[in-house]
């Protein structure tokens, strides 16, 4: 799996209330990277999220999965190509609150009328530590418990990859960092690709290639 982004550019309003949100964007993303983006707010982060994952469509510019533009698909192609191949994690969790644990987790499932790997999900939960946790309503887990659903729900469709929005930012620093632990573990152990968008720099130097976004503008961190 490939996905490559080339001078992806949104602009939003018209005439003087004209506002580059995201300025000719180029990004290659491998199977098995882990990249953090981070930058301000009102850089363009979730702007860029939202493109990359198909959830929004660009001013200009393309964007290919294994060399297909995505972007050519039509709203209904767009949202069943989201929900079969990209997880999300979101900063508020998003979880139901009238369903259990192991309900949210397996809803992208039922929404496309797919059973559970009962291996796959049983490996997932205990890996991220919330295998006794799975008959909970959402109100009776902690935040981390919370957020850790929420990854197991991202991941239990075998996604191509995840797209993390803030992930720690509604956790305290002790919840944050196991999430981020265990994102780090589904990357190494499960050989997942994650993209995470943060303004934490704690949580952005945790990856293997980072980029920051300042004024719509996506430059690489070198490394060396
Ligand atoms: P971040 O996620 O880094 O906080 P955003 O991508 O949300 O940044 O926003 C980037 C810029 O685009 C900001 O100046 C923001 O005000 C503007 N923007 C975002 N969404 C809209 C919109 N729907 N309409 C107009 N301007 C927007």
């Amino acid at each position: 799996m490939q996905i490559e982004a080339k001078e992806l550019s949104k602009v939003y309003g018209n005439g003087e209330n004209t506002v580059t949100a995201l300025n000719k964007a180029g990004l290659k993303i491998e199977a098995g990277d882990f990249i953090s983006i981070m930058g301000p707010s009102g850089s363009g982060k979730s702007t860029l999220l939202h493109l990359l994952s198909g959830l929004d469509r660009p001013t200009s510019g393309s964007l290919t999965y294994d060399g297909r533009n995505i972007y050519d698909f039509n709203d209904k192609e767009l949202s069943v190509f989201r929900r079969r191949r990209i997880g999300f994690i979101f900063q508020q969790f998003n979880l139901l609150p009238v369903l259990t644990a192991r309900e949210n987790i397996i809803m992208p499932l039922l929404l496309d009328k797919k059973q559970p790997d009962e291996a796959y999900l049983s490996q997932l939960t205990k890996l991220l530590g919330i295998d006794n946790r799975l008959t909970h309503l959402p109100h009776e887990l902690s935040g981390g418990q919370q957020q850790r659903v929420a990854i197991a729900r991202a991941l239990v469709t075998q996604p191509d990859i995840v797209f993390a929005d803030e992930p720690t930012g509604n956790l305290d620093s002790k919840s944050g960092g196991e999430v981020m632990e265990m994102l780090q573990n589904i990357w190494k152990k499960m050989g997942k690709t994650l993209v995470i968008i943060t303004h934490d720099s704690r949580v952005a130097c945790m990856a293997k290639r980072q980029f920051t976004i300042i004024d719509g503008i996506l430059s690489e961190v070198d490394a060396s």
